[in-house]
């Protein structure tokens, strides 16, 4: 399918890519470039590329496709050390969470006869590094590309049948309305995940030790998605501002309303509501998605129409 591809950045994302795109042989040479030398040393010793460099402006040399696989906020500094160095006719993609401000970081760097592919594979687990890839993270898995009006068809259709050799079906939408769905269904859970695991934190030892006892609850899952990695959802929140603190306004408003009638004893309000958002998990049962609807920060994580998937024991599904 390519004749060379560099995956930047060796984490769970970019090393899954690497032994999907070896096992389906999609690149007749693979290059690994991450600046981290204990990385690199770590994916020499998997065999899961053809080279292995620590030098990113190397690493993308004559390279045909790009793929970005850092976190969000080091988009821009990699776009600016490699910009000079890409191929004419190459192409960029990413897997970052968040989309227009990978659009906004990476554009000013890309020389014009580069191709950008954007785009954000709706799989992951809460483990980082090399060691915690898997070449099954993408089967049955959305991947959202965010191209611009003026991309090349043909390169959205490289990128497509890439994502589709490694098991995903595409859907394709503009970068600020995949901020906006991915906000409500990815950021927001997991910026509840933290509070509640923080709130409980802070509790006293005695209080904090029940809460562990009977975790199966409950909390259990929320300290799942709360153990992602701090870098990676850090720099999402800081990238997807707006719709963030759009979504988390309307959930202040609705838990606001929630605590009010908590307060007066209004048990009709509360049924009502608990009784509407039983119709959303119906919903979600009915669009085959309901595996990954169990547990908090997964409800985009399947795709609909397709049939669910059971999660490797090498992760739990849950997705940036
Ligand atoms: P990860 O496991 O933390 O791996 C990221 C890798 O990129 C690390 O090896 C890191 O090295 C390297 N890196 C960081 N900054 C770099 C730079 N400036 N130059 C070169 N390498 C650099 O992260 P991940 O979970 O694979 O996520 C990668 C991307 O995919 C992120 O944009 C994330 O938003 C997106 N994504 C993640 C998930 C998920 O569930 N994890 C799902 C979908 C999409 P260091 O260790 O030195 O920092």
């Amino acid at each position: 399918m390519f004749k060379k591809v560099t995956i930047v950045g060796l984490g769970l994302i970019g090393s899954s890519m690497a032994r999907g795109i070896k096992e389906q042989g999609l690149a007749e040479t693979l290059v690994a470039a991450d600046r981290d030398q204990d990385v690199c040393d770590k994916v020499t010793e998997l065999s899961i590329a053809d080279e292995v460099t620590s030098n990113l402006e190397e690493g993308v040399k004559e390279s045909d496709l790009i793929i970005l696989a850092v976190p969000v906020g080091a988009i821009e500094d990699v776009g600016k050390a490699i910009g000079p160095f890409l191929k004419p006719n190459s192409i960029v993609t990413d897997t970052g969470s968040v989309k227009q401000s990978v659009v906004d970081s990476l554009q000013p760097f890309l020389p014009d006869s580069v191709h950008l592919v954007p785009a954000h594979p709706i799989a992951g687990t809460e483990f980082s590094g090399p060691e915690a890839g898997f070449s099954e993270l993408f089967h049955g898995r959305w991947a959202i590309l965010t191209p611009l009006p003026e991309t090349s068809i043909k390169a959205v259709e490289k990128i497509t049948a890439l994502w589709e050799a490694l098991g995903s079906t595409i859907e394709i939408m503009g970068p600020k309305h995949h901020d906006l769905v991915l906000g409500i269904t990815s950021h927001l859970p997991h910026l509840i995940a933290y509070t509640i695991v923080g709130t409980a934190t802070d509790l006293e030892d005695d209080v904090k030790s029940e809460v562990l006892k009977f975790s199966a609850s409950g909390f259990r899952d929320f300290t799942r998605i709360a153990a992602s990695d701090p870098t990676m959802w850090r720099d999402v929140f800081l990238h997807n501002r707006v719709a963030v603190l759009d979504v988390l306004q309307r959930f202040t408003e609705d838990l606001t309303a929630l605590q009010k009638a908590i307060r007066r004893g209004d048990g009709d309000y509360l049924y009502k509501v608990f009784d509407e958002t039983r119709d959303m998990r119906k919903q979600i049962i009915e669009m085959g998605q309901a595996e990954y609807a169990a547990a908090p920060g997964m409800a985009d994580a399947s795709p609909a129409g397709t049939p669910p998937v059971v999660a490797p024991h090498k992760g739990s599904a849950s997705s940036g």
